[in-house]
């Protein structure tokens, strides 16, 4: 039995639950959330929001508000991405325009199905090896060059074959920021036929108004085919709303998909979707709107002014360092292998966040010439983090004094006698996957790392140095499949969740 409860109970328990999340607001968190620090457009976007939650994105013919919003948010890119005559579709997020612009390019260039491939450097974003998997093309990672963590346009071209339809750089990209050499891996795509996607998701709305000069990244450098850029990244909207841009309408129209061929309405979708909500595209409009170029401006001066202030910081500690050489508004920390007392990055995070400020840790990641990107933890700026930033940069030197010294994390005991069996070949990469999803969880039990000890329990509780640990020790794609029975733990209701009080 599913019993009715009053709209106000309904509500009352969403707000309990809200204030178990993580705060979204005021510079606490280095990645996931992009906050503002400017109330009203997140009012803005949420009346905006409630305008056309009854509307249908499907078919702007019979909605004309979607279709002017569309339109006005393609022009604004126009001039922000300097196209002036690139088109594009407004989607629900990175992940959906980064499909789109392997899917687009993959039909534009009659890739035959099964075959075709994209060459990315190996710092480009996941979504693209997601793209590979679902339309069935091969993603090949080029290695970056480990020093700078740019990749270089000559091993690009060593990657290309006949089977390449694609390119992808990143502008910037997220485990390290850096920006890659659009114009030199242009020129390389360009002599070859190749389309070239910059994959400017992070950065499409912080680097344009980024008080340094920065090579250029967008339509302006000749070759580019399409630009992926978020919305609800340092567009400041809420989640869901994000552009694919194509310099020509040939590779805009080859992503759309166009039914008549069956008894009901035709079908004629830009994006993945079928209906959709316009609440994410009238957010984005809404903030694009009442911004415009002089908001942005104002919004990335603090950004840039929190990453530079932070750098100095870390310029400061001795034994951490930035990896590489990122140009925008996230970066990536690591040991410094120059220092006589390195500092773990992941111990460094679980100490900042003791003082208040939560980063990300990143796996290292053998590239596949050999060379390692070595383990990372991510921060992200925002226009707050500049108003915590004192209190930011005292956490970052409180939390290195903490580290200093201490060995990095091993994996749950559980799962380095698993990595031994690897090693030694007792298990074998197959075995693991067959196992059923029971048998997987009960290994994540096992090592500790268990979602139903306690169900209110958010990310803060879990020992991620560990984790990412273990994930460096075990085959990837074991740990891909114990982190999707992690996750799936989440969602999934325990035996007695209708009976159990609230
Ligand atoms: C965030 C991000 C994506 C994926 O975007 P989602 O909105 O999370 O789906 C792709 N590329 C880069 C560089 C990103 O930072």
């Amino acid at each position: 039995m599913n019993p009715a409860r009053s709209t106000d109970e309904v509500l009352a328990r969403l707000r309990r639950l809200r204030a178990t999340d993580a705060p979204t607001h005021g510079g606490r968190i280095l990645s996931y959330v992009y906050d503002s620090g400017l109330t009203e457009i997140d009012e803005l976007a949420a009346a905006a929001a409630a305008l056309v939650q009854p509307v249908n994105g499907l078919d702007p013919t019979v909605f004309g508000s979607v279709a002017a919003m569309e339109r006005e948010l393609i022009a604004f890119c126009r001039t922000v991405f300097h196209g002036s005559d690139a088109v594009g579709s407004i989607t629900s997020g990175g992940t959906e325009s980064c499909l789109l612009a392997v899917l687009a390019a993959r039909d534009h260039a009659a890739a035959p199905p099964g075959t075709g491939s994209v060459v990315l450097a190996s710092t480009a974003h996941a979504a693209f090896d997601k793209a590979a998997h679902l339309l069935g093309v091969r993603a090949v990672r080029v290695p970056v060059d480990p020093d700078t963590t740019r990749v270089r346009p000559e091993d690009v071209a060593a990657a290309l074959d006949d089977d390449t339809f694609l390119v992808v750089v990143s502008a910037p990209n997220y485990p390290t920021g850096a920006l890659d050499p659009v114009a030199q891996v242009a020129e390389v795509a360009a002599a070859a036929g190749i389309a070239l996607h910059v994959d400017a998701c992070l950065g499409g709305f912080a680097l344009p108004w980024w008080p340094e000069t920065l090579p250029a990244w967008d339509f302006r450098v000749p070759g580019v085919s399409s630009i992926s850029a978020d919305f609800h990244k340092y567009g400041y909207a809420p989640k869901g709303a994000s552009v694919i841009l194509h310099s020509s309408r040939e590779r805009h129209r080859a992503g759309f998909f166009a039914d008549t061929d069956w008894p009901g309405y035709p079908v004629v979708n830009p994006t993945l979707l079928g209906s959709r909500s316009a609440a994410g595209l009238a957010g984005a409009w809404a903030i694009t709107e009442h911004l415009g170029d002089d908001g942005y401006r104002a919004l990335v001066e603090r950004v840039a002014a929190a990453s530079a202030a932070v750098r100095r910081t870390l310029d400061d500690i001795d034994g951490l360092r930035v990896l590489g050489d990122p140009a925008g508004p996230v970066l990536a920390v690591i040991a410094d292998p120059a220092s006589s007392s390195p500092i773990d990055p992941h111990r460094w995070s679980t100490a900042v966040a003791e003082h208040g400020f939560t980063l990300q840790v990143q796996p290292g990641y053998r590239q596949s010439d050999g060379t390692l990107l070595p383990p990372s933890t991510h921060l992200t700026f925002t226009p707050v983090t500049a108003a915590v930033v004192d209190e930011l940069v005292a956490a970052l030197h409180a939390g290195a004094e903490a580290a200093r010294g201490l060995p990095p994390a091993e994996a749950p005991e559980a799962l380095r006698t698993l990595a031994e069996a690897f090693d030694s070949g007792a298990v074998t990469v197959a075995d693991a996957l067959a196992l059923p999803s029971k048998a997987i969880e009960a290994a994540l039990v096992g090592a500790g790392i268990d979602p139903h000890t306690d169900p209110s329990a958010t990310a803060a509780a879990l020992d991620m140095p560990a984790v990412i640990a273990a994930i460096e020790s075990l085959p990837r794609p074991v740990t891909a499949k114990m982190l999707t029975e992690f996750l799936a733990a989440y969602s999934t209701p325990p035996p007695d969740a209708r009976t159990t009080a609230r």
